[in-house]
Parts: structure tokens; sequence; C-alpha cells
């Protein structure tokens, strides 16, 4: 049997980087995807991710992000390529809203530059832009996206340089713990290792099924608009966006990679769905939910459709993130839950994985991610 000091089930966005923070520490490490790498079925295809600094959600996330783009920007190095975009970021909403208010907080905390824009100055200087008058924005100059596709494959061979071995359609089956680490059954074969790391996505419960009411994989749809003005909604003209609405919370950002405007909106239909059985088809009901949002605040990106995808989110009762290590299981760790806002971390999740599964700990502060807050899951 093969043995390796860490296995990391799941090579998307998480695992990718988790497998690379491995090899950089010298680890023998194993990385298994069942799909392809980089693959359309989980949470991270659709060209780009938003990553902003002034985290609504909660300041405890700024510390993590500082680090996070600094990784990014070690790793496109490491690659030659870019992979992360700088667009500037906008956070709007009524000005009581905690879309709003949580920004501020995290900015003024934080100490990071801002402006709190009106909904009239916000379109003057960004003419895509025709939020209604009792809306505000607030503007973050270091908000952008990451390449989310590219940087699991740069990730991936960044890892492989350092000697990792990673291999994809080759699904886990199950895994247990032995005396010596852990026992990992693929659809190839069985690996021991002194170390796991679960980074599975919206399949974690398969593999965790303590975390079956903690990690709820949601069905999301995405379209990308072709703009009636595309100057308005080029790159260097848009930010991109969080904006908490009526209707609900929709994003978006800038032309880039599919030739239109690309909008989502949070939650979109509210659908928990089985990973393995989601409907990937397009619904007329689906673009519906976002030509509504795209013409009453982005009127002048309401052209034809250039495409649309579903995707799926991993919620957890408090969408917040999972960054720990097994309660049970001191080799195992566990990055999972990311409720729809995950992928810009994705790059010091890997290196937080990787110093929990070497050292037990990370210098970071992850006492919001822990696992026990969840009753159930413990
Ligand atoms: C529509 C949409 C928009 C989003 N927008 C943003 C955004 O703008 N900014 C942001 O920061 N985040 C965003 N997110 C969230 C972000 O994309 C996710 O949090 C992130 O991609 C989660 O990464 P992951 O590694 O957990 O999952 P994935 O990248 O899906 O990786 C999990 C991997 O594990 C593999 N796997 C599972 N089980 C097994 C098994 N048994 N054996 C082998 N392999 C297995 C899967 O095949 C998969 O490749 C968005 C998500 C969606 C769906």
């Amino acid at each position: 049997m093969e043995r390796y000091d860490a296995i990391v089930i799941g090579v998307g966005a998480m695992g990718s980087a988790a497998v690379y923070h491995l090899a950089r520490r010298g680890a023998r490490t194993l990385g298994l995807e069942q799909f392809d790498i980089p693959h359309d079925r989980g949470s991270s295809h659709g060209v780009n991710r938003i990553i902003r600094l002034a985290y609504w959600e909660h300041p405890s996330y700024v510390p993590l992000l500082r680090r996070a783009y600094e990784l990014w920007r070690e790793l496109e190095h490491v690659a030659g390529e870019r992979l992360l975009v700088v667009t500037g970021s906008i956070d709007a909403g009524p000005e009581g809203c905690r879309t709003v208010q949580g920004s501020l907080r995290s900015c003024e905390l934080h100490h990071l530059p801002h402006e709190t824009l009106a909904a009239d100055e916000l379109h003057r200087r960004y003419p895509g832009y025709r939020l209604p008058r009792e809306m505000v924005a607030v503007y973050q100059p270091d908000g952008g996206f990451v390449l989310s596709e590219r940087a699991i494959v740069a990730h991936v061979t960044a890892a492989q340089a350092l000697g990792a071995q990673v291999r994809a359609r080759e699904g886990v089956l199950g895994w247990e713990p032995a005396a010596d680490g852990v026992r990992v059954r693929t659809s190839r074969g069985t690996y021991a290792a002194d170390r796991l790391v679960l980074t599975a996505g919206p399949w974690t419960a398969r593999l965790l099924p303590a975390l079956a009411r903690t990690a709820v994989p949601e069905r999301q749809v995405l379209i990308w608009a072709q703009p009636l003005r595309p100057d308005h909604f080029r790159l260097g003209a848009f930010p991109v966006f969080n904006m908490e609405a009526p209707e609900g919370r929709f994003y978006g950002f800038p032309i880039y990679g599919i030739p239109g405007f690309k909008f989502g909106k949070y939650h979109h239909r509210q659908e928990q769905v089985d990973p393995d059985r989601v409907d990937r088809e397009i619904h007329p009901e689906d673009e519906d939910v976002l030509r509504e949002g795209i013409r009453r605040y982005f009127p002048d990106a309401d052209g034809p459709t250039m495409a649309m995808t579903t995707c799926l989110f991993t919620n957890t009762p408090d969408e917040h993130f999972i960054l720990d290590v097994h309660p049970g299981l001191p080799q195992v760790c566990v990055a999972a839950g990311f409720s729809g806002h995950g992928y810009k971390f994705a790059s010091v999740v890997g290196e937080i994985m990787a110093d929990l599964a070497t050292a037990g700990e990370s210098r970071m502060d992850l006492g919001l991610f822990r696992i026990a807050r969840f009753a159930a899951a413990g």
C-alpha cells in the first residue's frame, strides 16, 4: 500500500491550495479528485470569483484576506500568469443595512481605505450602476476578482513541481482512522497516510456524515448578459459588487473571459440539493430571477444572454466557514461550508490546512470557524 505524509480529498479550490502548501513544507502529499482538474460540477467554475477586503460578513475575516492577497500574488509569481485582477469593490444597500454597516465596520477596524458614495455619485463615476436613491455604496479600491479555474491549475502545477502526487478521476469511496494515521479507499486502490485533509466542497457530508446538517449543498445559477452599453461594464469602468436589495443579495463583475456582464443572486431560488443529482439544466424561472435584478439595477446590461451555468454553494447555518481539526481525530483536518463566499480565501485556506495538518495549529485566529459551534457536528 502506498503511504504518504498527507492525503487531501477533493482537488478543487481549497484542496489544490492545500496540496500546494503541504508540498511546500516538504510533506509527501497525495491529492485525490473524483472528476477532472478543473471541472464544472462543483463550486469553483465560471471564470472568476470576487475578492474584497471590506468584509461585511465579519471583521475577523480581514487578516485572513490580507494573507490571501499576499499568497495570490505569490502564486501569480510562481505560475507566471495573472490570477488576481483589481477592479475596486462596491458593497451597496440601504444605509443602515448589514452589508453597508458591516463593510464600514471592517474598513474602520482594519484601517482600510474606502469611500461612501451616494447612489447618484456612484452612477456618475461608474455609469453601469443605477441604484435607487435610498441606497449607498462603500467603495474599497483593493477589491477585484480571482481567476478561479486558472488558480486551481496554478496550485496543482506548482504542487506537482514540488513533488506532490495529484490524481484526477479517482473518487474516494471511504476513509477510516488507523493506529498510525488514516486509510483511504478509492475507485483505484487503498492508500495510507499520517494525516488527512478533507476539502470535498458540496460532497463534504458524504465523507463526514456528522456534517450532513451543517454543510448543506445549494443550487445556484449565474448569467452573463451582453451589455447594451458595453463601455459601462468593461474592465476598468466597473468595480465588482455585492448588493443588499429588497429582492435579496446580488453580486456582479465587469466583462471578463465571457462576452457579458456576470451577475448572480445569493441563494438563487433556495434549492437545497444532493450534489450528485442536482438539476444542471437552466429553466426560464432561473433566468427570470436574474433578469429582474439586472433590469432594475443595471438596465444598460440587459442585452442578449451570452452564457448561463449552475454551480453549488455549501452552506453552514451561520454562513461562516469550517476550518478546524476534527474534534475526535487529531490526524484529520476539515475545510468546508464556505457558504458562497469562500473562493477568495482559497490561497490562505491551503496554508491554514497545511499548518493544521503538520503542526496542529495555525497562526491565524480560527475562533469563528470551529466545528464545535454546531452541536450536531461535534
Ligand atoms: C455561483 C457561485 C458564485 C460564487 N461567487 C463567489 C465569489 O464571488 N467570491 C468568493 O469568494 N466565493 C464565491 N463563491 C464560493 C466559492 O466559489 C466556494 O466557496 C469555493 O469554490 C469552494 O471551494 P471548495 O474547494 O470547497 O469546493 P470545490 O472547488 O467544489 O472542490 C471540492 C472538490 O472535491 C471533490 N470531491 C468531493 N468528494 C470527493 C471524493 N469523494 N473523492 C474525490 N474528490 C472529491 C469535488 O469533485 C471537487 O472538485 C461562489 C460560488 C458559486 C457556486
